[in-house]
């Protein structure tokens, strides 16, 4: 499923040993030849290469400068890579990008400093908003801020009285409402708590404007999108761009709507979809989908539909994930579920029945035993060649969580970026439960495929910090967590890049530079493999190239 035939009338299977894989391609006239590189290809049997021949925007020859170079014709365009660091392009297998575009858009981005500063871009941009509409912040982020404590519905009063407001956390699972917001959603202090959510009370029973999980659907009810058609479609367009320069040539939207689909379409039609897109569908939108015929891999190498999208508990930023020992220093706070297990297990059955994969986010060890629950009974119902599940963020494991997700090949995909950005968050999860999280090395030993995935807005996105964050283990403080966890630089590479692809059923499409994959690839600054793992992060990227085109040039 999924995996397009190879182009240009030739075979894959080119390589018989010793062969070099250009002599298979020598009639095509290539359009590209990017040549005196240092390319490293993820393809096991020609890891090495220092030049490409791409036509029809994929690769039709890698090899040597010498051998490639002797495929120009005349209208063939050489570049010469000056000795420079070539990969396959990386692939953000679990991302917002769509949402998060549309919110850089329009929204107040709060990843600031202070409660203060929050108060003042809450302020200036109520300046600007009509008495009555509502103010609306993302990124926000308790950990980040010098006041040792959550924005209070007092704070957001002070800052803005006269417009509803509502601030998302960076962990997206809870959020902060002023008196105004409380009203237009109608909740007081009376309103009971809805199943899989709180309204916080404070010791005197008053709310505290800090609301969680499933207590956000009143507020987003009551909140008008005011997105156009054309917002959307210039939110991807943004995304997209930012993306796309730090070395992103996949990504896979890890909560897709229609609207969104439709959005990622009409970039494309525009000339402004910079990067492929995989794009899972949320539970809800799943029974119109399965009714018009839809499954997973429908579409093509630009946009795909992906699998259907549940979510099983909280987060990691926000401390909601279920776990099964107390967050440190709250003996009693074990996070919260967001779906009962016969809720993942009706839409789950009635999804992978229509022929669709399942990502399931569950990040706490309760929270992913009871997707475990969920997968095995629905395999167990209706066996299926490959169904390639896959646990979102799948973050603290065990030993049987691990042989459980072999005995089923369960994909997981966890946060790259978190040890190295959000390391100050770590003290509330303990040195010794860090080495069972964004467990890679026991991933990879147990011979499983994990993914590179940002998960932005909640993670940062840029590969090269997935990178330092996957080989280090160490915060940005200096802070090691987890060293048992570290893997190699050409692990976290092959994670970024093949792994993604195989997340999406697209190994043989994406995920390496061979002859008959896409011609994407990014082309760094510095090699990685020669660099201090400490300053991965500082690599610069020069170039990205998507479908033989260069969609960034620095
Ligand atoms: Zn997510």
């Amino acid at each position: 499923m999924g995996a397009a035939a190879l182009p240009l009338g030739t075979s894959s299977k080119f390589s018989a040993a010793g062969t070099p894989p250009q002599r298979s391609f020598e009639r095509t006239e290539p359009d590209l030849i990017l040549y005196n590189g240092n390319v490293w290809t993820v393809d096991s049997r020609n890891p090495r290469a220092q030049a490409v021949a791409i036509s029809g925007g994929r690769f039709v020859a890698v090899g040597s400068s010498d051998d490639v170079l002797h495929l120009a014709s005349g209208r063939t365009r050489k570049v010469d890579l000056e000795q420079k660091t070539m990969l396959p392009g990386f692939i953000d297998a679990h991302t917002h990008p769509a949402e998060s575009g549309r919110l850089h858009l329009r929204q107040v981005d709060c990843d600031l400093r202070s409660i203060a500063k929050i108060q003042a871009a809450l302020r200036e941009r109520a300046a600007k908003t009509p008495p009555g509409q509502w103010v609306l912040g993302f990124k926000y982020d308790d950990t980040k801020t010098s006041d040792g404590r959550r924005l209070t519905l007092q704070d957001l009063d002070a800052a803005v009285p006269d417009h509803p407001v509502l601030v998302t956390h960076r962990g997206g699972h809870e959020a902060f409402a002023n008196s105004a917001a409380l009203k237009v959603a109608k909740v007081d202090q009376a309103t009971p708590d809805p199943t899989g959510g709180q309204f916080e009370h404070d010791a005197a029973d008053h709310l505290t404007g800090r609301i969680n999980e499933r207590a956000i659907e009143p507020f987003n009810k009551v909140i008008p999108s005011g997105y156009t058609r054309d917002d959307f479609r210039e939110g991807v367009k943004l995304i997209a761009k930012m993306m796309t320069r730090t070395g992103i040539t996949s990504v896979g939207d890890a909560l897709g709507t229609p609207e969104d689909l439709q959005a990622y379409q009409d970039a494309r039609d525009g000339g402004d979809l910079l990067f492929r897109v995989y794009c899972f569908i949320h539970s809800s939108w799943i029974d119109r989908m399965i009714a018009a015929g839809v499954r997973t891999g429908f579409g093509d190498e630009w946009v795909r539909v992906g699998g259907m999208k549940q979510v099983a508990d909280g987060a990691i930023s926000g401390r909601t994930a279920r776990l099964s020992q107390p967050y440190v220093g709250h003996p009693n706070d074990y996070g919260t579920f967001s779906a009962t297990e016969e809720e993942l297990y009706d839409y789950g059955r009635r999804a992978y029945a229509a022929g669709w994969q399942l990502g399931t986010h569950a990040n706490g060890d309760v929270a992913i035993d009871r997707v475990l629950n969920v997968y095995e009974r629905i395999y167990r119902e209706i066996p299926r060649k490959d169904p390639r599940f896959r646990i979102e963020h799948c973050t603290l494991i065990n030993d049987s969580i691990i042989q459980r997700m072999r005995a089923l090949n369960v994909i997981p995909t966890p946060f790259s970026t978190y040890v190295y950005y959000h390391g100050e968050k770590m003290q509330y999860y303990g040195e010794e439960r860090l080495k069972h999280m964004f467990a890679l090395r026991t991933f990879l030993d147990a011979g499983l495929r994990p993914t590179q995935s940002s998960d932005y807005p909640p993670g940062e996105f840029p590969p090269m910090m997935a990178l330092q964050s996957e080989v280090t283990r160490t915060d940005m403080n200096g802070h090691v967590w987890g060293a048992n966890q570290r893997i190699s630089v050409e692990e976290a590479i092959y994670v970024g890049t093949m792994n993604g692809a195989y997340a999406s059923y697209e190994e043989n499409l994406k995920g390496s530079i061979e002859p008959g994959k896409l011609a994407d690839l990014v082309v760094l600054g510095r090699d990685p493999f020669k660099e201090d793992p400490a300053t991965l992060v500082t690599i610069p990227v020069e170039r990205t190239m998507v479908g033989g085109k260069w969609v960034y040039e620095s």
